[in-house]
């Protein structure tokens, strides 16, 4: 409806190949409709059952979505008491995502929660924590997929834990569900954190789904990217390969789909792009993440970095010259967008890129947007900035990432790009190699369960299906290939 688009600006595909819905005030997220100017086309097409369930979902939470009728008698439920009949048949159910980690654990969790709310045919809504709104634009139209400040539940969000009496875990080991019963919880908290127990992880078995899929409010919090394994429960499997014909586009097209960054972030990643980025002949992308207790910037990390792009001629070597060399008739730009807590590698690939010619006569810039020394959840404009950097990175030709790094999945993801992953160091020295192509632009399930809910036995889950491999920078994690 609400089209201000010249014709001239018609020629891209704003609608993400109908991925998007139409009909959002454009002013109110530039970003769902410029995005498409500053990324490639797409070769991966969502396919037509894909979108048909999301302009479904999308309906289904137009009529459940916060203060609709549906709600209001649903949270009436809630707070009348603990339990329901199994008879009363609600008409929506509901998927609450806490608002829990760091920004790229947070992307990850609530792209999997919408993914395991469409497949269980339940509304998502999201806990706005600190600056959710602040970050992100709403995805469904006509409604809001914020939870709202006076939803009864909301003071407990902070103390759900392992322990917690009404978690799905608990609830199981204490045998207080049954199919056979009558009388349901009306809500279950789900304990998706990466200390959950075996009891938790019996979620992803099909009998565990059958149960939970009685109790109108299931209460998530997480930090694991679950996904791969939704894809090893044969229900689910099923669905998500009609979804999803290529496995391994799930979080790139629901992250084109959910995370539109807000008016503010967009100001950050197009003034950034268009004053740095965009002249180059081409972008390439470094996210250095270091897990140590101190920031650094430590001498194997710098070497490790240097070992890999020079390896795989991300970037050119330097003359060992004295004299410069004549300079090629037609040098090309590259722009290189770093991102990390400190500065210091970024300090030192400038300069090594100014103090020295390189070989190809290739012109190197080298960019880093913010070095915030340490992550500070509570402060606004450090989140708003660390959203921007993993954008800013998947609009990029190349990319670097570092391992074990939702922020760095994130981007790649987004990116749809296969990065080089940076290996992670033992004992302060640079890994042999110091990185690998991934497989799959898929993140990484870091803790994912090691059971087959078939033979109710232990088993290795990387090795069920072959779609759901271990990922390359992390050994027992799994990934979709
Ligand atoms: P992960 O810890 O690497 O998996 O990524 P998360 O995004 O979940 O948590 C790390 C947090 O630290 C981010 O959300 C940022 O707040 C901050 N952070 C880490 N690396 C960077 C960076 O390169 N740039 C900025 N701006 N913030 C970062």
């Amino acid at each position: 409806e609400d089209d201000h688009f010249q014709s001239s600006d018609m020629s891209y595909d704003k609608l993400l190949g109908g991925l998007l819905a139409p009909g959002f005030k454009e002013g109110s997220c530039l970003s769902r409709y410029q995005s498409s100017l500053y990324r490639k086309t797409s070769p991966h097409k969502p396919s037509s059952y894909l979108l048909s369930r999301l302009r479904n979902y999308e309906d289904l939470h137009k009529r459940c979505g916060p203060y609709t009728k549906s709600y209001n008698r649903t949270v009436q439920q809630l707070r009348s008491g603990d339990i329901i009949s199994s008879e009363d048949s609600l008409e929506c159910k509901y998927v609450v995502w806490i608002s829990f980690s760091g920004l790229g654990n947070r992307i990850l969790t609530v792209a999997s929660a919408f993914l395991y709310a469409i497949l269980t045919n339940r509304v998502l809504l999201i806990d706005p924590g600190k600056d959710m709104p602040d970050l992100f634009c709403e995805p469904f139209p006509e409604t809001s997929w914020f939870l709202p400040t006076d939803f009864p539940l909301k003071s407990k969000f902070d103390l759900f834990e392992q322990k917690t009496p009404n978690s799905y875990g608990n609830m199981v080991k204490k045998n207080m569900l049954n199919t056979s019963a009558q009388l349901f919880p009306s809500y279950l908290y789900l304990h998706l954190v990466h200390d959950y127990d075996d009891n938790d992880k019996l979620l992803f078995c099909d009998q565990d789904q059958e149960l939970v899929s009685k109790v109108p409010w299931l209460i998530m919090k997480s930090d694991n990217y679950f996904v791969p394994s939704l894809f090893l429960s044969p229900s689910f499997g099923q669905e998500l390969s009609r979804l999803f014909p290529q496995k391994a586009t799930v979080f790139y097209h629901l992250s084109r789909y959910l995370f539109h960054p807000s008016n503010q972030v967009w100001g950050l990643i197009t003034r950034y792009y268009q004053t740095y980025l965009a002249k180059a002949d081409e972008r390439i992308g470094i996210q250095v993440r270091v897990f140590e207790y101190k920031t650094g910037p430590y001498q194997h990390v710098m070497d490790q970095i240097l070992a890999c792009t020079l390896k795989h001629k991300v970037l050119p070597e330097i003359s060992q010259k004295e004299q410069p060399l004549v300079p090629s008739s037609k040098p090309k730009s590259k722009a290189v967008l770093v991102t990390s807590l400190s500065s210091g590698y970024f300090e030192n690939l400038r300069n090594m890129y100014w103090e020295n010619p390189t070989v190809s006569g290739d012109l190197i810039g080298v960019y880093q947007p913010s070095h915030e020394e340490f992550q500070q959840t509570e402060k606004r404009l450090h989140n708003r900035k660390a959203w921007a950097e993993m954008y800013l990175l998947s609009l990029t030709d190349v990319l670097v990432t570092s391992a074990w790094s939702t922020f760095g999945y994130v981007a790649q993801g987004l990116g749809g790009l296969k990065p080089l992953i940076l290996l992670k160091p033992e004992n302060h020295t640079v890994p042999d190699p110091p990185c690998l192509q991934v497989i799959s632009m898929e993140p990484c399930f870091h803790a994912p369960p090691f059971y087959d809910c078939k033979t109710k036995s232990g088993a290795d889950t990387g090795k069920i299906v072959p779609h759901v491999r271990h990922c390359e920078d992390m050994s027992w994690g799994l990934k979709l290939v």
